[in-house]
C-alpha cells in the first residue's frame, strides 16, 4: 500500500479513537452528525504546511469553517458567472447560510506566495500563482514604498502582514459581508503566525498596525 496512505490510516485510528467512541452517545461526531455544523468562525489560511488551522488553534471538530489557498488571500467581489471562485465561494457559504460571527485572515511568516510576490512576475507571469498573488499586488506597492531599502527578508514579512490588510478590505467589497460587518453581526479578524518565534499578532485597526498577542494560560491578552 502507499506509505502516505498508511500513514494517514494510523492517523485516522487515533482520530476515530478520540472523537467516535461508540460507548459515548454524546461523542463529538454523534452530535455533529446529527445536527449538524454551526462553527462560529470562518477562517482563510494558506496551504502551507506549517500552518493548519485546527492544530495550531486546538480546534474541535466543528468549531472552524476553514478555506486555504495559497498566502491566505481574499480576492475582491468579482461577477460569480466568470471564472470559478473557490474562496469567494466558501466565504459567501460561511457568511450567508452559517452566519459566522467572525472572520479570521490567518498570515504567517515565510509564505511562499509572498515571497513570488515580492521578487515580482517575471519568472512565470502566466502561471496560476503569479495571476493568483496578483490580488495582493497592492501589499507589495506599499513596501516597496515605505520600506525599500530593507533586506529581501524584511520586506517579505512586511508584505506578509500588509497582504492580511489587503485582505480585509477585499472582504468588504462583498455585500453580504458589508452588510453584516455593518449590522454588527460580524467581526474580521486579522491575524499573523511567525513560525520562527511561536508568536501570534493581531491586526489593529485603530492604529493600522500589528500587535503582539500575549499569551496567557486562560488565553490572551
Ligand atoms: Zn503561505
Amino acid at each position: 500500500m502507499n506509505k502516505a496512505l498508511v500513514r494517514l490510516m494510523a492517523g485516522f485510528r487515533r482520530f476515530k479513537e478520540k472523537y467516535f467512541q461508540e460507548e459515548l452517545e454524546n461523542s463529538i461526531y454523534r452530535r455533529l452528525a446529527s445536527s449538524g455544523q454551526t462553527p462560529k468562525t470562518f477562517l482563510i489560511g494558506c496551504s502551507d504546511s506549517r500552518v493548519d488551522p485546527a492544530i495550531l488553534t486546538g480546534a474541535l471538530p466543528g468549531e472552524l469553517f476553514v478555506v486555504r489557498n495559497v498566502a491566505n488571500l481574499v480576492p475582491p467581489c468579482e461577477p460569480s458567472a466568470v471564472g470559478f471562485h473557490g474562496t469567494s465561494s466558501a466565504l459567501e457559504f460561511a457568511v450567508v447560510n452559517l452566519k459566522v460571527e467572525n472572520i479570521i485572515i490567518l498570515g504567517h511568516r515565510q509564505c511562499g506566495g509572498i515571497r513570488a510576490l515580492m521578487r515580482g512576475p517575471q519568472e512565470n507571469p502566466d502561471s496560476f500563482v503569479s495571476q493568483w498573488m496578483n490580488i495582493a499586488k497592492d501589499a507589495r506597492k506599499v513596501v516597496m514604498q515605505e520600506h525599500g531599502n530593507e533586506d529581501e527578508e524584511t520586506r517579505i514579512r512586511y508584505a506578509e502582514m500588509e497582504s492580511i490588510k489587503v485582505s480585509l478590505r477585499n472582504l468588504m467589497t462583498f455585500p453580504f459581508v458589508r452588510e453584516a460587518v455593518e449590522s454588527g453581526q460580524l467581526s474580521c479578524i486579522g491575524v499573523y503566525f511567525d513560525l520562527e518565534e511561536g508568536e501570534l499578532w493581531e491586526f489593529d485597526q485603530d492604529t493600522n498596525k500589528f500587535r503582539q498577542l500575549e499569551l496567557t494560560r486562560h488565553g490572551v491578552t
